[in-house]
């Protein structure tokens, strides 16, 4: 199994730098992507079940080994870092382009494993994008492993409303909700193994990749600008004694305003 995980700023009101045009990193710590250690966690599960190998790999700048080596302490075999002046710029199409090539060096794995978002990108592109690149299946939005056979999984994903139980042969590209598990934290020993393990990092000359695929050159991309959307208007509670004071308070404000 190969899980992705992306370092990413440890907030989710992500500021913007209105005159470039490009998010603000500076001063914010960084941290797994949650639902990437939702991935790991599955990862790890089916391991203690299944037997296999966990691998978790992500392109970034060299501190994302950081990320790499929390991942490692959970309880990941190996790890792998994808970094290159060749992968700067690049949109999701790219990113996904880069990581599904690192995925074909490390080997054929049965399952990939990505988180349903990234909380600071948000576009819940990635993961889509490796399946397009490698040819396979994909189930999104995955909150439940149901059965893991020989050669397919039952899942369950989560629909408006419901869910749908989708059974997909193996390899595949599964990429979780936040609702799937609980990630456990990394041991004493975990953390010990992890900062002596050594993480090769691959750039373009090891990933053998289309240089025109990569960064900007592979990234259709064009954005047209980027801005924090202004806040409307402030939310209100309303309060009183009890829920008939309450509601009746609440539909006086809707009556005001002539939406009831
Ligand atoms: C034109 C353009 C230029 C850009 N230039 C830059 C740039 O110079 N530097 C920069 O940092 N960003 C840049 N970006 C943003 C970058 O493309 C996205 O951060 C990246 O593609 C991931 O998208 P996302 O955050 O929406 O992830 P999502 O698609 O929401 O992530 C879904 C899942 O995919 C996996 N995943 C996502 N990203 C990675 C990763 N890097 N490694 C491993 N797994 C991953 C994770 O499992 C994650 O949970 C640029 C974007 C555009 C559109």
């Amino acid at each position: 199994m190969i899980v992705c995980i992306k370092q990413v700023p440890d907030t989710t009101d992500v500021k913007i730098d209105p005159e470039k045009g490009t998010l603000i990193r500076e001063g914010v710590p960084s941290i797994v992507n949650p639902f990437d250690k939702n991935a790991v966690e599955a990862a790890l599960k089916i391991r203690e079940e299944k037997g296999g190998k966990v691998t978790v790999i992500t392109m970034g700048p060299p501190q994302a080994v950081d990320a790499l080596r929390e991942c490692l302490a959970m309880g990941a075999d190996d790890a792998i870092l994808l970094s290159d002046r060749a992968f700067a710029s690049s949109d999701t199409w790219a990113t996904s382009y880069t990581l599904a090539m690192g995925i074909k060096k490390v080997g054929n794995p049965d399952i990939i494993f990505c988180g349903k978002q990234a909380i600071d990108g948000d576009t819940a592109q990635v993961g889509p994008g490796i399946a397009e690149h490698l040819g396979l299946p994909q189930v999104t939005y995955v909150q439940k492993i149901k059965e893991v056979k020989e050669d397919g999984m039952i899942v369950e994903r989560s629909i408006e409303g419901g869910y749908e139980v989708v059974s997909v042969g193996m390899p595949v590209m599964i990429a979780v909700d936040k609702s799937i598990n609980e990630p456990r934290f990394p041991t004493m020993m975990g953390t010990m193994k992890a900062h002596k393990k050594e993480i090769p990092t691959w750039g373009l000359a090891e990933l053998g990749a289309d240089e025109d695929k990569l960064g900007m050159n592979g990234s259709p991309t064009r954005v047209k600008r980027i801005f924090a959307p202004e806040r409307k208007g402030q939310g209100e509670m309303i309060q009183g004694d009890d829920e008939s004071e309450v509601c009746a308070l609440l539909i006086e404000k809707l009556r005001d305003k002539k939406v009831v």
